[in-house]
């Protein structure tokens, strides 16, 4: 495992990396946003909102949808970043085979069981999550799939409290906006 000692340069890595490889992907919203908007989002959150001043949960936020997502491995974002880095991503990522439902499901059980880095992570992607539904919703998406959302979101990140009460805040705030019919 490489040491850490550039700090900044592992945040530049991480998000040069990150772009590279969601290079083709674009979010679900209207405007259909570059993908790399949304994990920038989360280092962004996480620094201003949160506090967090760790580079390695910095990084890990600019990964998290990597091995879900892209072509990236594990060992691929070990050899890189760094076993805590790695591990942190390997917690964010869904197992892709299982039905939708199976996923949402074990998001909520293994939120509970997470590091403070994942979980704090974990607050920050369902905080811009929110964000982005509640401003500009993805096409098609109904009110029902817009609450049906909003409420998973909770039920994630109450298993998600006690690592970062700023982040719990800014969330609770957002879900106070809940559309309603
Ligand atoms: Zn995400």
């Amino acid at each position: 495992m490489p040491k850490v000692r550039d700090e900044l340069g592992l945040v530049l890595r991480a998000v040069q990396f990150a772009a590279h490889k969601h290079t083709d992907q674009r979010r679900k919203d209207v405007r259909k946003k570059p993908y790399i908007n949304h994990p920038i989002a989360l280092a962004e959150v996480l620094h201003t909102d949160g506090g967090v001043r760790d580079p390695a949960v910095i990084a890990a936020a600019l990964l998290h949808d990597t091995i879900e997502d892209t072509v990236t491995t594990y060992d691929e974002l070990r050899g890189l970043f760094g076993a805590g880095v790695a591990d942190t991503v390997a917690e964010l990522t869904d197992t892709r085979f299982l039905r939708t439902e199976t996923r949402k499901r074990l998001q909520v059980s293994k939120a509970g069981k997470s590091s403070a880095a994942a979980k704090q992570v974990k607050l920050a992607d369902k905080i811009c999550n929110l964000r982005d539904i509640l401003a500009s919703p993805p096409a098609g998406w109904s009110l029902k799939r817009r609450q049906t959302y909003l409420d998973w979101a909770k039920e994630v990140v109450d298993q998600a409290r006690g690592v970062n009460p700023r982040l719990e805040r800014m969330f609770d705030r957002l879900y106070r906006q809940r559309p309603v019919g």
